[in-house]
């Protein structure tokens, strides 16, 4: 399969998941945050699936940076520019070394933490795509890396918001699963599904 043929897939897979859990997600940020987490992806990933002819159209790197884009501009709230840097980091790193996915991931989380000003521990989405790019790293195979990324999500329930909206609530955030989290984990599940 081409480069371009696994982005649609995946990208195809990741909007089904995100327009199937969206209240799932809405309910998840009604306990810790402003309730709009399932309205802003599902309306960042229609986008893209609603262009998904013109902005996969270049190579593989480009078209990364183009889906990161687009997210930008359509998911808003603070996981917008967030998501948006994961993709736009994962373009710039393939273009730099296109072999070296792991690598790029890698980075690419690097750079979502720097874009946010967090770490992992903190109750967010770091605390899946840390573990996702360490096992992604480590050479697991599919099936594990998606159990790793719903793992750490769930995970998310007993720890306390320390950035995000969630951390206004203080030890009240505690006993609730981070929408973002979530959703990360269902990015992971839908990629790996729709490659393997
Ligand atoms: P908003 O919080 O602006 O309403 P969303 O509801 O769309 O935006 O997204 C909330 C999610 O974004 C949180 O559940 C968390 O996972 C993630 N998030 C928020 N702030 C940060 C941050 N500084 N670093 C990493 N992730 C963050
Ligand atoms: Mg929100």
């Amino acid at each position: 399969m081409t480069d371009q043929a696994q982005l649609r897939g995946a990208l195809a897979a990741v909007a089904a998941s995100i327009a199937a859990h969206a209240e799932e997600l809405t309910a998840l940020d009604s306990a810790i945050g402003d309730g709009d987490h399932g309205a802003n992806m599902k309306r960042g990933f229609d986008a893209v699936s609603a262009d998904l002819d013109a902005l996969i159209r270049h190579p593989l790197p480009e078209a990364l940076k183009a889906v990161g884009m687009k997210l930008v501009m359509t998911v808003g709230g603070a996981s917008g520019p967030l998501y948006g840097t994961l993709f736009i980091s994962l373009g710039k790193e393939l273009a730099m070394a296109p072999d070296d996915y792991a690598g790029a991931l890698a980075r690419a989380v690097d750079a979502v933490a720097a874009r946010g000003k967090s770490t992992r521990g903190q109750k967010t989405m770091l605390d899946v795509l840390y573990p996702v790019a360490d096992a992604f790293g480590a050479r697991r195979p599919a099936s594990e890396i998606v159990a790793v990324a719903h793992d750490a999500a769930a995970a998310t329930r007993d720890v306390l918001a320390t950035r995000g909206r969630a951390s206004f609530l203080g030890e009240r955030s505690i006993g609730h699963v981070d929408p973002g989290a979530r959703s990360s984990a269902l990015i992971v599940e839908a990629v790996a599904g729709a490659l393997s």
